[in-house]
């Protein structure tokens, strides 16, 4: 990456005219002043900005010819479709987006990184579970089977938070786990046991202290013995960990919200019982993912994430990085990174799955890109996953998940979900996380009930307007303030200060709980 700086040494100056160049192949770069800049800026090198350019968006390096390869991250972003001089803003209508990259002939394995050496010593204070799991909060989660009975449960959430709570200080939150999902679904067709799946994990999310709790109606579709079948977890048993609606013990509204509570006082005796020991970093299961992107998210915020990513993975954790239309078109980037030949099968097979998936829709992975990313500056699908990419860091990637499954083995790990936030948050929380890092360029107040999500901006001014919802500044890379490892060692620290509850971050602060959003490719009947 090269910025256009003064002379060498020269004294740092915030508001001089910057561009950014990730590679030294780029034939574009984008503009670093908050505002943009006005045709007739001249930068330390000598080009010369020919139109007004937005911050975020892209200028050219050098003259383009109608036709040429638009470069950016080393990577063909896109062709011209008319000549582009020089000094010219390189906006989103003179940019012709190339064709996905075929699934066949791709590199495998060919990258599988260098041996990388152990991180030592970094420890956080977490809930150790009877499955070797580790939470880094302690919650009663209560699990529900169909969404008929969301209002009873969230009736009965009011009354648990405010009359037993107080009587059990260890333990952080009661949270009722409520969707969209049980009845009127066609529960046998290819695809539904992706939001039973999601749902029976999330269910035993660490942070949930590895026994559930469910509330059913009785007449659903998604019977609790089919959301938790024998030989998993044991929840089947009614009054002990299970509550029915329709039971005919139930007379009256107030029982069926007497019935919760009692069931819930129990569960929260037993979480009580919880205490934070010192688990090393390897316990850590880190979900990344960025919402609200612009140009800046892959220069400073999701390098920086890629740096804490690595720290993680040579610390023994895992970390799981995700959505598939932001990785598509770097498909081969993946599996030239991947251990083995099995590990890049199985991401090429997630690709086929959610290409067809797409496609039966009509549509194919442009549809991605919103018109906040566009005004962020970032042309079409192709630059947005050069830069989504770079979240995942250098490691080997070490395994793959299909959508809502746990994971079980350390390293980095590919979970396929879609790119929508909160979508990939529930499936994260479903495999298995005990943190979560979103970075986000326009902004976005994203916020998860179940896991603690650190917050990065990706720019300065963000950062500065959104002071008390984003946690790190990961802008101050590109004004050359900080280096990219600099905030992602930042990042790597925090990661633990929230994970041992020394630090709450600005979602908890404030109780910012998007709902959970099942992903539910099959239909509804
Ligand atoms: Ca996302």
């Amino acid at each position: 990456m090269s910025h256009a700086l003064a002379a060498p040494g020269a004294p740092l100056r915030i508001d001089e005219p910057r561009y950014i160049r990730m590679h030294a192949n780029d034939n574009v770069a984008i503009v670093v002043n908050d505002g943009g800049l006005p045709a007739g800026t001249p930068f330390p090198d000598g080009l010369v900005l020919l139109d007004r350019v937005p911050q975020g968006h892209k200028i050219a390096l050098k003259d383009l010819a109608e036709g040429d390869a638009i470069v950016r991250y080393d990577v063909t972003i896109g062709y011209a479709l008319r000549d582009i001089p020089r000094g010219s803003w390189v906006e989103e209508s003179v940019v012709r987006m190339p064709p996905a990259r075929a699934l066949d002939n791709l590199p495998i394995a060919t990258r599988a990184a260098a041996p990388v050496e152990p991180l030592e010593g970094y420890t956080f204070m977490g809930f150790r579970n009877a499955d070797g799991t580790v939470g880094t909060r302690n919650i009663l989660a209560i699990s529900t089977t169909v969404q008929c009975v969301t209002g009873v449960v969230e009736f009965a959430v009011n009354r648990i938070r405010a009359e037993l709570l107080p009587k059990y200080p260890n333990v952080d939150d009661v949270i009722g786990i409520e969707h969209s999902y049980g009845c009127g679904v066609a529960i046998d067709a290819p695809g539904a046991e992706i939001p039973i799946r999601t749902l029976r994990n999330i269910a035993s999310n660490p942070n949930f202290g590895g026994q559930p709790m469910a509330v059913s109606l009785g007449c659903e579709k998604l019977q609790p013995a089919r959301l938790f079948p024998a030989g998993g977890i044991p929840i089947q048993d009614i009054g002990s960990s299970l509550v029915v609606l329709q039971d005919e013990q139930h007379v009256g509204f107030m029982s069926m919200i007497e019935s919760i509570m009692r069931t819930a006082e129990r569960r929260l005796q037993q979480l009580d019982k919880r205490r934070r020991e010192e688990c090393p970093a390897a316990d850590l299961v880190v979900g990344v993912q960025c919402g609200g992107s612009d140009a800046f998210s892959g220069v400073t915020a999701n390098p920086a994430v890629g740096h804490a990513s690595d720290l993680l993975v040579r610390a023994g954790a895992t970390v799981m990085f995700s959505e598939v239309t932001e990785v598509r078109d770097g498909i081969d980037q993946l599996t030239a990174r991947a251990i083995n030949a099995d590990v890049a099968a199985a991401m090429v097979r997630e690709m086929e799955w959610y290409d067809a998936y797409l496609r039966k829709g009509g549509v194919d992975r442009s549809a991605n890109t919103s018109p906040g990313n566009k005004k962020g500056g970032l042309s079409n699908i192709v630059e947005k996953a050069m830069g989504s990419i770079v979240k995942s860091g250098s490691s080997a990637i070490s395994g793959v998940l299909s959508p809502g499954e746990k994971v079980r083995q350390k390293g980095l790990i590919y979970a396929a979900t879609p790119a929508s936030d909160f979508v990939c948050g529930t499936l994260q929380v479903a495999s298995g996380i005990n943190m979560h890092v979103f970075t986000t360029g326009r902004g976005t107040p994203y916020g998860l009930a179940s896991v603690p999500v650190i917050k990065v901006a990706t720019r300065n001014d963000l950062a500065r307007r959104w002071h008390d919802l984003m946690d790190v500044n990961a802008g101050r890379i590109a004004t050359g303030e900080a280096t990219i490892e600099d905030v992602g060692f930042e990042l790597f620290q925090l990661i633990l200060d929230v994970a041992s509850g020394r630090k709450k971050t600005w979602a908890e602060h404030w109780k910012l709980h998007n709902p959970l959003a099942l992903f539910n490719p099959a239909p509804i009947t």
